[in-house]
């Protein structure tokens, strides 16, 4: 053999399912003492220690959830860990666990796998979970994800969609929108490619935006920060469907009602700038975008100081009786009812 050539890589029929899940599944570490049995036994064992469990699961299909002509392999292995991570941190708990299940037509080869599963490991390494099983099938058509996130916490530690009391304040990680013009961003550059697939896109001034589409982060920070700032949450969920549904969510299980601060939502630059290029409404892509990932909690009035200097941090608003309901005060001081508005309303993809 040449020193540069690559040694023949076996295929998936020649490592068989059961040489393929070991093969992928090598390097993975474990981290957590509850991990009592992880892969290799036909159920993981895991050891609550006298907590409560948190259990959260997503299915992700293709053409449906994802679109593998711009999603690299390693990016979607990594966004299908951080989206359910995403749920057990919006309950307030730390993740511990997860599994990992995918089908897989028979256009993946052991390297398409081998990029997923790196993006498996890099999102297990950094926020510190234990892979502990998972199933690999073979599907006619496409490929199909379902990942199971674990997390668990002691009882009073663990916050409900169902806890927020009028006056409340209602309060945001990060900022919001990108994510969804990111993918506005990517859409729009796989219909030119579609035209001229010589054409390379500047994709620099987007970088951020299309991060959030690709590559998304949970906010297992915050969970910590809020712990430092001994800030318990009474009600609190993740940002997946956009800003307005989650509100509803939040008014609807606490039996509240909202006023949301259209001045007050954070924008990152690169939102506003992409929205007026794509020459939509930056509050309304926040509004119902999606995506984004980042974590909508309400807390008493009494702990504004504890997190009022935070840059992490954005009171957007504060919670109402119920009779008062759902309401987006505008810039111009008028009420607008809140609406679950999904991709649909954009004309965009659902
Ligand atoms: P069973 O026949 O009992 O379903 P499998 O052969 O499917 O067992 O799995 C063997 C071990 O490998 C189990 O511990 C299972 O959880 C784990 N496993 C299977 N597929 C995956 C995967 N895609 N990712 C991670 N672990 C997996
Ligand atoms: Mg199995």
């Amino acid at each position: 053999m040449q020193e540069n050539e690559k040694p023949s890589r076996p295929t998936l029929e020649q490592l068989g399912e059961f040489g393929l899940i070991k093969h992928l599944t090598q390097g993975f570490q474990l981290s957590h003492k509850s991990t009592l049995k992880a892969i290799g036994d036909d159920a993981a064992i895991i050891d609550p220690e006298s907590h409560e469990i948190v259990v959260t699961t997503d299915l992700l299909v293709e053409g449906v959830h994802f679109d593998l002509s711009y999603m690299p392999l390693k990016h979607l292995g990594y966004k299908a860990v951080i989206v359910n991570l995403s749920d057990v941190y919006a309950m307030n708990v730390q993740a511990t666990q997860i599994t990992m299940s995918i089908a897989v037509s028979n256009r993946f080869g052991l390297d398409a796998l081998e990029a997923f599963y790196d993006g498996v490991k890099a999102a297990c390494d950094l926020y510190k979970v234990d892979l502990v099983g998972g199933d690999t099938t073979s599907s006619t058509k496409g490929m199909l994800i379902s990942v199971t996130a674990i997390g668990m916490s002691k009882a009073s530690k663990i916050v409900k969609r169902s806890g927020a009391k009028p006056n409340d304040l209602l309060v945001v990680s990060g900022d919001i929108g990108g994510a969804y013009l990111g993918l506005q961003v990517l859409e729009r550059e796989k219909e030119v490619f579609k035209v001229n697939p010589n054409n390379q896109p500047d994709l620099e001034p987007y970088t951020y935006i299309v991060e959030r589409q690709l590559k998304p982060e949970a906010r297992k920070d915050i969970i910590e920060l809020l712990e430092q700032l001994e800030v318990q949450p009474t009600a609190m969920i993740d940002i997946s469907d956009g800003l307005s549904s989650e509100i509803l969510h939040l008014c609807e299980q606490s039996e509240v009602g909202c006023n949301l601060f259209e001045d007050k939502i954070p924008l990152d630059p690169t939102v506003i700038n992409a929205a007026e290029e794509f020459k939509m409404d930056s509050t309304l892509i926040a509004l119902s975008g999606g995506e984004d990932y980042e974590l909508l909690f309400t807390i008493d009035q009494s702990d504004y100081p504890k997190i009022k200097a935070n840059p992490n941090l954005t009171v957007i608003g504060h919670m109402t009786e119920a009779r008062e309901g759902a309401h987006l005060v505008t810039r111009a001081d008028t009420k607008i009812p809140l609406q679950a508005q999904g991709w649909n309303s954009f004309g965009g993809k659902n």
